[in-house]
């Protein structure tokens, strides 16, 4: 056995994964945290300013209060949160580190990173969703001014912008667009603005788009994206749209190049969302030894697990975790 072996590796540092690895080492084990980008990443990745929709007390982790002053939290809000937990439990971090691979087997994993290999005896998988973008499959897609992450709005005032899609993430960013001077055309391919949409935001934007300010084309496929338009096809026959700048805010995925390929996690094929299997008493995969967290466990249905309810898989995991490093395979 490696003097340096772990525990636990825990792969993501996100809420969920955050969440796990100090549930796991207040049992008493040992535990590293790797994740490819920055502490909580998604988050970072996020629009500036962000409001969440969960108040404070539901995005907690390891029983630590989030204390505000306002309603809801802000990407900047949380990413303070987060980072002050994480140094307050003294977590074993390991950030710029991606994992891409995974040999052996319970008690006996070597993970394998992007700087080296790690030896632990189970690993927790906590890789969210934010990192494979819904590609359109069309062509211009890969343009330099396509972007299917969207910050602040303030680089395109006086600009034709193109958001695609009318859920949450595209509704905020075509009404913060619009507000700080861009001329904002949403495309949808739906008949409508989701209901999904939270209650509060929807009806902003149905009014901007009734008065205007916002243009809309519902019931629309996008072509193709050339440097300064978008072909379009809409009820009433194909349009061409100025765009300087294209938001194709279409939702994101797993990365299952890493769950199939480098960590050989089995799918459950009957779920159309084809999650990982896992046994949802113990979030224990079909590969022993190794647990899913958080919105990965979802697959596809990306909003099944989020940080309120996903957070809770820690308790879960770490009590198996504690069964799973007693003598039998120490
Ligand atoms: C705009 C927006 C607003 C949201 N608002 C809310 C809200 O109000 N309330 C709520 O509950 N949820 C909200 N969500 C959803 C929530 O943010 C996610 O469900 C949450 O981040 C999931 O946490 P997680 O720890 O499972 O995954 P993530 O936070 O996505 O963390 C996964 C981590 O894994 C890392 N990673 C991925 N692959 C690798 C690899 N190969 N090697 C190493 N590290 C890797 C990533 O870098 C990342 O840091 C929102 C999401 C978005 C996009």
């Amino acid at each position: 056995m490696s003097e340096n072996k772990v525990d636990a590796v825990v792969i993501g540092a996100g809420p969920v994964g955050l969440a796990c690895a100090l549930e796991i080492q207040r049992q008493g084990l040992t535990v590293a945290v790797v994740d490819k980008g920055a502490l909580v990443n998604s988050i970072v990745g996020y629009p500036t300013q962000m409001e969440f929709f969960s108040t404070p007390e539901l995005l907690e982790i390891g029983g630590y209060p989030f204390p505000m002053a306002s309603y809801k939290p802000h990407r900047e809000d949380a990413l303070d949160y987060y980072q002050r937990v994480a140094a307050t439990e003294k977590l074993n971090l390991r950030l710029y580190e991606k994992v891409i691979g995974l040999r052996g087997q319970v008690g006996d994993f070597v993970v394998e990173t992007t700087k080296g290999e790690i030896a632990a005896r189970t690993v927790v998988v906590a890789t969210g969703f934010f990192d494979v973008p819904n590609k359109m499959g069309i062509p211009g897609e890969d343009l330099p001014h396509v972007n299917h992450y969207y910050k602040e709005p303030y680089a395109h005032a006086n600009q034709d912008v193109v958001v695609v899609g009318a859920k949450n993430s595209s509704a905020k960013a075509a009404l913060a667009l619009t507000r700080a001077g861009a001329r904002v055309t949403l495309v949808v391919r739906g008949p409508a603005v989701a209901d999904t949409v939270k209650y509060w935001i929807r009806p902003d934007l149905i009014n901007r788009i009734a008065e205007g300010r916002i243009t809309a084309y519902f019931n629309t496929s996008i072509d193709a994206i050339t440097h300064h338009t978008v072909a379009v096809t809409t009820p009433e026959g194909p349009r061409i749209l100025a765009a300087d700048y294209v938001y194709a805010l279409t939702g994101y995925q797993p990365d299952y190049s890493l769950l199939i390929d480098a960590l050989a996690l089995p799918l459950d094929e009957n779920d159309a969302a084809k999650p990982p299997i896992f046994d949802t008493t113990t979030h224990e995969t079909a590969r022993p030894g190794v647990y899913v967290a958080g919105t990965v466990c979802g697959g596809l249905a990306t909003s099944r697990w989020f940080i309120e309810n996903g957070r809770h898989h820690a308790q879960l995991i770490a009590a198996a975790l504690a069964l799973k490093t007693q003598p039998q395979i120490a």
